[in-house]
C-alpha cells in the first residue's frame, strides 16, 4: 500500500471510528459495512428504532459521536441474530449494537429512563445478589420501575398468570423471602469481583 492510500484510509477513519474501534465490543468491524441494508431489512423491530443498525454504522463513519451514543436505538436490540445470519459481510452486528450500548452506559450518555437499560440493571442486581434470579422479585420490580400506582394496576393484570405460575410450581413463594442461591455463592461473587476489576482496567487503560 502506498503513503498516499494510507494517508487516504487514516483521513476516512475519523476520530469518533477510531474510539468505536478501540472501546466498542466487536467495534473494529464498521468499517467493513457496504451499506447494503440488509440488516436493516432483517430486523424484525428495525422499523420502530429511531436508527436501524445499517443507519447508525453510517453516522459512526461520519463522526455523529452525540447523535449515535445518546440514540435508544442499540438498546431496542433483542439479539435474534437475524441481522448476523443474513449480512454479506459477516459483521457481528448484535455484538456492536450491544457494545455501543454498554460504552453508552459507561459514559453516561444513555437517554434518561430508556426501559432496556433499567431492566438489564434490575436485571444484573438481582442476579449479582445470589447468582441465580429470583423471577418473583425481577417481575415485582419490572411492575412498580414507574410508581407505586403503576405497579399495583400491573399487578393486578397479571395476577392469573402470577397464580397459574405458582401452580404449576414455575415460581415458588418462598422467592419472595430470598429464593435459592447458587451453592457456591463465595466462589460466584469472587468470579463476579475479578470480572469487575478486569472491566475497570480495561476501562482505564482505554481512557474512558
Ligand atoms: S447487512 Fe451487513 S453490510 Fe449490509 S448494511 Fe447491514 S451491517 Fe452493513
Ligand atoms: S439482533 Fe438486534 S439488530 Fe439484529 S435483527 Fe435482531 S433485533 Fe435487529
Amino acid at each position: 500500500m502506498t503513503e498516499l492510500n494510507t494517508a487516504m484510509i487514516e483521513q476516512y477513519r475519523n476520530s469518533f471510528l477510531q474510539e468505536v474501534e478501540a472501546n466498542v465490543e466487536e467495534g473494529e468491524w464498521v468499517k467493513m459495512c457496504m451499506q447494503c441494508g440488509v440488516c436493516a431489512g432483517s430486523c424484525p423491530l428495525g422499523n420502530a428504532w429511531e436508527h436501524p443498525p445499517q443507519e447508525i454504522f453510517m453516522m459512526i463513519r461520519a463522526g455523529k459521536r452525540e447523535a449515535v451514543l445518546s440514540s435508544d436505538s442499540m438498546w431496542m436490540c433483542t439479539s435474534c441474530y437475524n441481522c448476523i445470519s443474513r449480512c454479506p459481510r459477516g459483521l457481528p452486528i448484535t455484538h456492536i449494537m450491544h457494545g455501543l450500548a454498554h460504552y453508552a452506559q459507561r459514559l453516561g450518555l444513555v437517554p434518561k429512563n430508556q426501559p432496556t437499560q433499567r431492566f438489564a440493571q434490575m436485571f444484573w442486581q438481582n442476579l449479582n445478589k445470589k447468582g441465580r434470579v429470583n423471577e418473583l422479585k425481577l417481575g415485582l420490580s419490572l411492575y412498580f420501575m414507574n410508581g407505586f400506582g403503576e405497579g399495583v394496576k400491573t399487578s393486578l393484570k397479571m395476577k392469573d398468570i402470577g397464580l397459574g405460575m405458582l401452580k404449576t410450581k414455575r415460581m415458588a413463594v418462598t422467592e419472595a423471602f430470598g429464593g435459592h442461591g447458587v451453592k457456591d455463592l463465595s466462589g460466584f461473587q469472587k468470579i463476579m469481583k475479578k470480572a469487575h476489576e478486569l472491566e475497570d482496567a480495561r476501562i482505564q487503560k482505554s481512557g474512558n
